[in-house]
């Protein structure tokens, strides 16, 4: 067994082991290590003369010496082995006279030679990727002594030659430490984590107005921790870029607040004269006039109108664009809005001698629940383009819904028309803000190009898609889809004509700051029948009419100098009044209307303050009385 083992330990060495009879020089014994190194079997090596592989000169000499008898006891030399393939192996050797005979131990010199050399190249690589990045690294050994760093590093914190030189590490970590603007923080730093195995990063400002960066990672050989390696980078550029990134943010979150705040403004500046001449205008309508007269009436009536339409489509279009835009989710009656929408474009169709017909599937629900508002919108545009492009012909609309899911429709409204078409590569620009088919269109027809742009966002926040399959001289066809629900709700109702709505003796307070919107206001009134109306310029001046008078509606304008519409409500609220409040703001923009219902307000109407939603207001005031009659049991004959 002892043989065994010393055989497998013989095998396992690298150097050349040979046994030597001194008498004879021959060789008794071998390892394999001397085998393969030196090229030849086992059984042709034993039975050479060492002299025959060992071919120095001076080896010759002293192996002459052994054979006389000259006592060796150890000796290290070099020496020169030739190999069976001819070629010579340096090696080191240590000559060693044992019981047995004469010991050789042989290390090839030249595989010495070239690990020595490996490792250098290996070191002067790790220097010159040391050197290469452009970070400051520093390498600390597990004591905390400094083992390694770059030029980089003496460069960043302005290390002095002078201290370089003096090799002294407790000097330049105290030159590192004053360089910045909190020095404790980087000897903990790098004295604190001297054994554990976190990475650290951190952010270190120097006095000098430099930001550098500070990661480190444990060293670790053989699973020790054996030092530590930081790697420090200069961010003070991309420090400043993006404190001028946060500060170029905040501007343009601050500009953008200015510019709704902006549009909020001038919807209610631009809103309120335009409340002046459309009610003015309305008002002259019903007054005596010659033709004339009548002629010019209507000509203030549809320029304003004009002009109002496209205040609303900027208004509108910058609402959507800055997220502002909220659809409502109300009952209505889809036929209902068709069948007004084709009454306004009659005296069109017969004016241009157009053929128009608006049908609606039997399948569409009598009751859709959505913003009919925003509906007729769409609605009113596509008709407006396909009256405005159509001489001869028809312009047709025709509404059908496919289900989606139980309870929920997909509505696909079609409009067409016999005009004069769109070329195929224009159709898709026309849906894009402030794009149209071709610029003479626009000088010989007009428009903003933001009607389309306004539809397709109002169709995309319906969930819906808008698109137009078109040939050029032959005619359009828009279509447009909107999800809605088909609901059990309230309809919205179709205003009332201008008539005599209100009882004489209704008593009426009518806040308005504006004198010509108190005149447009109060003359409508007086048109519908009112004859008891009072007037105050501001919310305290309401709320002292109010403690004297008993007032059964007020018409309270909601943005007013002083006290505003909305806390005159909450206050005439608070004390316990219970008129039937009706809101009236020039403001399209700000989501005034539930502020308004919030304050205590009864219902809320637009500015300008048309004929029609001022009756459909009134209307609904009405309506309210009626049920609260029918809640205490009266018969709903009583005249309100
Ligand atoms: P505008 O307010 O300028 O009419 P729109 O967005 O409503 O803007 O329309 C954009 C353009 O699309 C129009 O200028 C016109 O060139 C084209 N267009 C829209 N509807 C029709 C139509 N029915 N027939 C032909 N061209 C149309």
């Amino acid at each position: 067994m002892k043989s065994i083992y010393q055989e497998v330990l013989l095998a396992a060495a690298e150097e050349i082991l040979l046994l030597v009879a001194p008498d004879d020089l021959a060789i008794l014994a071998v390892n394999p290590a001397a085998c393969s190194m030196l090229g030849y079997p086992a059984e042709v090596l034993t039975g050479m003369s060492i002299t025959d592989i060992e071919c120095a000169l001076a080896d010759v000499f002293f192996w002459e010496e052994v054979r006389g008898g000259s006592a060796i006891e150890e000796q290290v030399m070099e020496g020169l082995y030739r190999r069976a393939d001819g070629s010579l192996l340096a090696a080191s050797k240590t000559v060693r006279r044992i019981a047995q005979g004469v010991l050789v131990r042989a290390t090839d010199i030249g595989a010495q030679q070239r690990a020595e050399d490996e490792l250098a190249l290996m070191a002067s690589r790790l220097r010159a990727t040391l050197e290469a990045t452009a970070d400051g690294i520093l390498v600390l050994d597990q004591d905390g002594r400094v083992a390694n760093m770059n030029r980089r590093l003496a460069r960043l914190w302005l290390l002095p030659e002078a201290l370089l030189a003096l090799h002294d590490d407790g000097a330049l970590i105290d030159h590192m430490a004053a360089a910045l603007e909190e020095p404790a923080v980087l000897r903990a730093l790098l004295t604190g984590h001297a054994k554990d195995l976190k990475e650290t990063f951190d952010i270190l400002p120097l006095r000098d107005g430099r930001i550098f960066e500070a990661s480190s990672r444990p060293a670790r050989h053989d699973e020790q921790v054996i030092g530590r390696v930081f790697c420090i980078t200069d961010v003070t550029e991309r420090h400043k870029a993006e404190q001028a990134l946060i500060a170029a943010r905040d501007s343009a979150n601050s500009a953008n607040r200015a510019k709704s705040d902006f549009l909020a403004m001038m919807s209610h500046e631009i809103r309120t004269p335009m409340n002046g001449i459309i009610g003015m205008a309305q008002l002259l309508e019903m007054e005596p006039h010659t033709a004339e007269q009548r002629e010019y009436i209507s000509t203030i009536q549809s320029s304003g109108e004009a002009l109002l339409g496209i205040i609303n489509d900027i208004l509108d279009y910058s609402k959507i664009e800055a997220r502002k835009m909220s659809l409502e989710n109300i009952g209505f009656d889809l036929r209902q809005i068709v069948a007004d929408v084709e009454k306004l474009f009659r005296p069109k169709a017969a004016e241009k001698a157009l053929a128009f017909s608006a049908s609606v599937a039997e399948s569409v629900p009598r009751v859709l629940v959505g913003d009919p508002t925003r509906l007729r919108q769409i609605l009113i545009n596509l008709l407006g383009n396909a009256f405005k492009f159509t001489s001869s012909g028809l312009v047709g609309v025709h509404v059908d819904v496919a289900p989606l899911t139980p309870g929920r429709v997909s509505l696909r409204v079609t409009v067409s028309d016999t005009g004069i078409g769109i070329a195929p590569d224009k159709c898709r620009h026309i849906f894009t803000p402030f794009e149209q088919a071709d610029m003479s269109t626009t000088r010989r027809y007009g428009g903003t190009g933001l009607g389309l742009a306004i539809c397709r966002m109002l169709c995309e926040l319906m969930n819906g898609e808008i698109g137009v399959d078109s040939e050029e001289g032959v005619g359009s066809r828009f279509w447009f889809t909107a999800e809605l629900e088909a609901g059990i709700g309230e309809e919205g109702r179709a205003p009332e004509a201008p008539r005599a709505i209100l009882r004489q003796n209704t008593r009426i307070l009518v806040v308005e700051d504006n004198p010509i919107n108190r005149t447009v206001i109060g003359r409508m009134l007086e048109r519908f029948g009112a004859r008891d109306l009072d007037f105050a310029e501001n919310g305290e001046e309401a709320v002292a009419h109010c403690a004297e008078s008993h007032y059964e509606l007020i018409f309270m304008d909601a943005r007013m100098p002083r006290m505003d519409g909305l806390e005159a409500t909450r206050a005439l609220r608070a004390a316990g009044n219970t008129a039937y409040i009706i809101g009236v703001s020039a403001d399209a923009m700000s989501e005034e209307r539930d502020e308004a219902l919030a304050a205590g307000m009864n219902d809320y109407v637009v500015k300008p303050v048309v004929r029609d939603a001022l009756a459909a207001s009134i209307d609904r005031w009405r309506q309210t009385l009626i049920a609260a009659h029918l809640a205490e049991g009266a018969a709903p004959h009583r005249e309100v």
